[in-house]
């Protein structure tokens, strides 16, 4: 398969256990990437899941203290962190330049200067080198760079998010002006705004949500009834 070389990358793709150049030893002195991002820094339903169990806030909160915004993409509407107005910069971003929700911090941050690299089923892993401001990067397990619990189950889910995206883009084109905008609504507020339960797991909650939301729209709006 001739894959897409991303010009910032080093050419190659990379899959969990390979081991990769993107060790910038806790970007110490560096926050380039927390800065000027725009709308760029997409959080996924994981991501959300995170900050409420350990930020222990909600969605609404995130929202109302101008912490995250709303963007469309591929139809559907998705939740990214919001520059502040005045610095331009992440409002996770502390005053001595460090990240306050580190642990927690969204997918796309833990990846950096990992990028993903999906075709068809396959999601790989590319080393966006000419982004990353620092040039002595060590070698780290792609797995272990990305600092979380089940790395296998969490690779998995931003396969299938990405996918379920992708299937949802094509459902929200295909239907009318006034279903596109209910469905848009309801996959906001089932995926991001109603929360988890944090005392369980993350995954299945996940698949259980995208299965019925796959299940009621297999039928594209043949069936108007299609009803979650
Ligand atoms: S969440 Fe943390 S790592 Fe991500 S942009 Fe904000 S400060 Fe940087
Ligand atoms: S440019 Fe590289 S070193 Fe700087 S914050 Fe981003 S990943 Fe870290």
């Amino acid at each position: 398969m001739n894959r897409y070389i991303n010009p910032d990358s080093d050419g190659r793709f990379y899959g969990l256990q390979d081991i990769v150049e993107a060790d910038c030893h806790d970007c110490a002195g560096c926050s380039q990437c927390c800065e000027g991002m725009g709308d760029t820094i997409l959080l996924d339903p994981f991501d959300l899941y995170q900050i409420q169990k350990h930020g222990k806030v909600t969605f609404d909160h995130l929202m109302t203290h101008g912490m995250i915004a709303l963007t469309m993409r591929g139809g559907m509407i998705l939740p990214h962190i919001l520059m502040t107005d005045d610095t331009d910069c992440c409002p996770f971003l502390s005053d001595e330049g460090r990240c306050s929700i580190h642990p927690y911090r969204p997918g796309i941050c833990r990846l950096f200067p990992l990028g993903r690299d999906f075709q068809g089923d396959e999601l790989l892993y590319i080393l966006l080198e000419k982004a990353c401001a620092r040039t002595e990067r060590t070698g780290v397990q792609v797995g272990e760079w990305f600092d979380v619990e089940q790395v296998e189950a969490y690779h998995a889910f931003v396969r299938d998010w990405h996918d379920f995206r992708r299937q949802m883009g094509e459902v929200l084109a295909g239907a009318a002006e006034h279903q596109a905008q209910e469905l848009s609504l309801r996959l906001m507020q089932n995926f991001f705004v109603a929360g988890y339960d944090t005392e369980k797991d993350f995954y299945p909650q996940y698949e259980k949500l995208a299965g019925r939301f796959r299940r009621a729209f297999a039928g594209m709006y043949r069936d108007e009834s299609a009803h979650l």
